[in-house]
């Protein structure tokens, strides 16, 4: 069992609730009073970093505004990487739930320093069988809406 320090939310066996509690050893590169960054065990990138809100919540879908914890020290951490690495961009993504990829249940941040030689694929490449045509899409996500 971890306490989170910073809120009252305890969550049995999270490893990023334990990082936060400073019962796991990472290498913290930024912290404020509502979210951690810190490297990523098993960098896809030089500087892979993950940004954690203290306050345990699973995923974006489950987050109950804390998006809003990490969105100040995910832009300066950004910054951070791409300056002190020399880095040529960043790109950010965020898995929620299994089917998205996601393996540890504690909402983060993944931080992607990128250079142009580095090989990587652009995610833009990243393509899956479209389910329907977008216009039902659209319908189906606005139906019954009020849009400005
Ligand atoms: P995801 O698959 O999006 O849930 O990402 C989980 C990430 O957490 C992976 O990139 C792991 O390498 C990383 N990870 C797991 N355990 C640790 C740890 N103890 N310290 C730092 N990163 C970790
Ligand atoms: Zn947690």
């Amino acid at each position: 069992m971890t306490r989170c320090l910073g809120c009252r939310t305890v969550s049995q066996d999270c490893i990023f609730c334990s990082i936060v509690a400073g019962d796991l050893p990472a290498s913290v590169v930024a912290a404020d009073d509502t979210a951690v960054a810190f490297l990523d065990i098993n960098p896809l990138t030089t500087g892979h970093t993950l940004v954690i809100p203290r306050r345990h919540v699973s995923d974006v879908l489950s987050a109950d505004g804390a998006t809003a914890d990490v969105s100040a020290l995910l832009e300066s951490t950004a910054a951070l990487l791409v300056e002190r690495l020399d880095a040529d961009g960043l790109n950010v993504f965020q898995a929620s739930g299994a089917p998205a990829g996601q393996t540890v249940f504690h909402l983060h941040f993944h931080l992607l320093p990128r250079w142009a030689d580095d090989g990587l694929l652009n995610v833009h490449s990243i393509r899956t069988q479209v389910r329907e045509d977008p216009a039902t899409t659209y319908a189906r996500l606005t139906s019954g809406l009020d849009l400005p």
